[in-house]
């Protein structure tokens, strides 16, 4: 059979550990025998991150910008251990961290659904999407401990010196403060992001805050959101047959329960951080969760939700079996595989891509997994395979789809 050809390279952004491992496995296996395979690609492994001075990182995000689609792998993010093990120069920051700024990116995470692991909400019969505004509110204000009684005043000075004030509290006794901030530009960013992303993937939108108590902070987000869906989505949106849903963020909650899922959930910073986990722990596993970071423009950058499952990696390091899920470093191949072939109109790689996310899927629904999937499904004989032979076996299912 003669290789699919590509016309433009995905940006290929190597990492750490396990993941760089099965990163290996993946593109040996399932995606080079059939895939004459273009990709620009950048080491972000921590010891290439610590030799080129983290420049590796930007230079991965400029050329995702410029190429518009990119895969990536699990990163270390240093701590002070690693700082130690690795023997760097500097603590770096989180290259998902410096990549999001660059591209002005949202992360939107969803799960992989499988009969045999099933959610326990039981209605949920869909993936649900997080979005997740990853600027200010919380993770960027300022706090006071208020030792005593006094006047706290919120006051902004406009570069001409004029100030406007509001009395937050007369204190009788000692208390707490906090003062949140956003950005307009920030909130329209995430806004078109959402917006993109719920067109690419053909489902409604949901987002929610609490407006009717925080009737500017809130109600920014709210009317920014319904600014950018008039002007520049309604009519994209109509053609789709989806929805854009606004609501308070309690009764968000109250129907997300209620749902079958399928939809996108944009969620301000701190339901984002809340919300994410409730929904990746519901549907069952870290390992079955997608991770995408798209840019207000159009940019997507792949990968799975999980780390670099360093545990996994130390007894691999000693020669022992491993059981590492690799289904969401997968799913991001062919999640970028996919827009590849779109952009590009190469309908043999989204076919390509269709099909070998179809063959993950049927692989585990005849019972093979990792041990992972195997200790949470509720098959009665589950083989749980070791983390070469799981690939080896959905190459051997897609071999044999039709
Ligand atoms: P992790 O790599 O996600 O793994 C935590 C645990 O979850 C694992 O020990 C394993 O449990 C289970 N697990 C996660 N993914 C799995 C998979 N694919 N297959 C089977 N089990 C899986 O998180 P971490 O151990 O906290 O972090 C390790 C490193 O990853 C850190 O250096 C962190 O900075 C980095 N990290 C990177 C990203 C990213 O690049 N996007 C995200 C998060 C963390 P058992 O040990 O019980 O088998
Ligand atoms: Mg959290």
């Amino acid at each position: 059979m003669e290789k699919i050809k590509m016309i433009t390279p995905l940006v290929e952004m190597d990492g750490d550990e396990m993941t760089r491992i099965l990163w290996k496995m993946i593109k040996d296996e399932l995606i080079c025998p059939y895939v004459d395979l273009k990709t620009e690609y950048y080491d972000l492994g921590l010891e290439n991150r610590n030799a080129t001075d983290d420049k590796v990182t930007i230079e991965s995000a400029e050329a995702a910008k410029k190429y518009g689609v990119a895969v990536k792998c699990a990163t270390i993010t240093p701590n002070a251990a690693r700082v130690k093990e690795y023997n760097l120069k500097e603590m770096w920051k989180s290259p998902n961290g410096t990549i999001r700024a660059i591209l002005d990116g949202t992360v939107f995470r969803t799960p992989i659904v499988v009969k045999g692991i099933e959610p326990v909400v039981k209605c949920w019969k869909k993936p649900i999407t997080i979005a997740r505004h990853a600027y200010g509110d919380v993770y960027k204000s300022v706090e006071i401990k208020v030792p005593s009684a006094g006047k706290a005043e919120l006051v902004f000075t406009d570069e001409n010196g004029n100030e406007t004030r509001e009395l937050i509290h007369n204190f009788k006794g000692a208390g707490v403060l906090q003062g949140q901030h956003n950005l307009n530009s920030s909130i329209e960013s995430f806004a078109r992001s959402c917006f993109n992303y719920a067109l690419d993937r053909k489902e409604s939108l949901w987002f929610a805050t609490k407006d009717t108590i925080s009737k500017k902070y809130d109600h920014t987000f709210k009317d920014i959101f319904a600014d950018i869906y008039e002007n520049e989505y309604k009519e994209k949106f109509e053609n789709s047959g989806i929805e854009y849903f606004y609501t308070l963020i309690d009764d968000a909650v109250a129907r997300v329960m209620k749902s079958e899922g399928g939809f996108i959930w944009a969620c301000k910073n701190y339901d984002g951080d809340v919300f994410s986990d409730m929904i990746s722990s519901a549907f069952g596993s870290l390992a079955m969760m997608t991770s995408v970071l798209v840019s207000p423009s159009g940019i997507y950058e792949y990968e799975a939700a999980h780390g670099t499952v360093q545990r996994h990696y130390y007894k691999h390091l000693k020669g022992e079996e491993t059981s590492t899920n690799s289904v969401a470093t997968i799913f991001a191949w062919t999640g970028a595989l996919r827009k590849r072939g779109e952009l590009d109109n190469i309908p043999e790689l989204v076919e390509f891509a269709n099909k070998l996310e179809k063959a993950v899927i049927k692989t585990i629904e005849d019972g093979k997994m990792t041990k992972d999937l195997a200790s949470i499904t509720e098959f009665k004989n589950p083989v749980a395979l070791n983390s070469l032979d799981f690939i080896k076996a959905i190459r051997e299912t897609f071999d044999n789809l039709d």
